[in-house]
């Protein structure tokens, strides 16, 4: 039995929300390069270039990589053997979450962008609540993941209940049409997370854990997948929107596909778009 503090989560926290926002993590980075070196437009190698530089002053200056610091979405694995300790004033571990989302947002004047009816729109004004998928696994393991959603990328997601008769090929044409769809909304170049089969809900929670894959562009590892995602992105990257939608031959700097169990008259398939501001960060305890 492992004893996690409460008090320790939400102070690494409210350190890791501020860190993701500041600094471009070295695997993005290493994909913003390469695909600089293969564009070829002069205005996509520019606004490569604005990233690059962007990045070195937001880590440098301690300044949001974006203006839109995103609505803070966290995976949380915990083991069925861990204990918490409830001390520091908290009472759960989602209490421990959201308080230091609103200690780190706050700390690091980064972007309220929560609203807290979706009709009525007044700010929360503390970047909560905060958005947990939880996941109960054997041992004694606990794993967050935060990832910063931007609203520009996520609004150009889609999902879509398939036919098992439309096939890979029907699935790959939504990815394709869906990133076509986007333009430069998303603010490319973009990352592309395709959750393909569960049910309704479990697609899409897919697509999104598809995004947080590391590194950044590295391949599923059944091969049927890893070449879905191999055509995707040259399909994709044919499209010719470009960074930031100034035409280019680099609109995605990777596609990431999970997939799971679905059932027989069913096929879905989620798209969750996120944009190069790409702020993903884990820790262990
Ligand atoms: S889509 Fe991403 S880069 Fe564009 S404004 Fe939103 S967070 Fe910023």
């Amino acid at each position: 039995m492992k004893t996690i503090s409460l008090a320790k989560v939400r102070d690494q926290i409210k350190d890791l929300v501020q860190e993701a926002n500041f600094v471009l993590q070295d695997d993005v980075l290493a994909v913003v390069k390469e695909m600089e070196k293969k564009e070829e437009s002069p205005a996509g190698k520019e606004v490569f270039c604005q990233i690059l530089q962007n990045a070195e002053i937001a880590k440098g200056e301690k300044l949001g990589l974006c203006q839109d610091t995103g609505l803070a979405v966290y995976f949380v694995e915990i083991g069925e053997d861990v204990k918490l300790k409830k001390d520091g004033g908290l009472k759960s571990l989602r209490e421990a979450i959201t308080e230091g989302t609103r200690l780190g947002y706050g700390e690091g004047y980064l972007r309220k962008s929560v609203v807290e009816d979706p009709v009525r729109r007044k700010n929360t004004g503390d970047n909560t609540p905060a958005y947990i998928h939880w996941e109960l696994v054997p041992g004694d393991t606990f794993k967050l993941t935060f990832v910063a959603k931007g609203g520009g990328a996520e609004n150009m997601s889609a999902i879509r209940m398939f036919a098992p008769a439309a096939g890979l090929e029907g699935i790959e044409d939504f990815v394709v049409e869906t990133a076509d769809k986007g333009g430069s909304n998303p603010c490319p170049p973009i990352i592309v997370g395709v959750g393909v089969g569960g049910n309704f809900e479990y697609a899409a929670l897919l697509a999104k854990k598809a995004l947080l894959r590391k590194p950044l562009g590295s391949h599923n590892p059944d091969p049927f997948y890893s070449d879905v995602e191999k055509r995707l992105l040259e399909r994709i990257n044919k499209l010719g929107i470009g960074p930031q939608g100034m035409g280019g031959r680099i609109t995605a700097l990777a596609v990431h596909v999970e997939s799971f169990p679905c059932h027989i008259a069913s096929m879905p398939a989620a798209v969750n778009i996120q944009c190069h501001s790409h702020r993903v960060m884990s820790f262990e305890m």
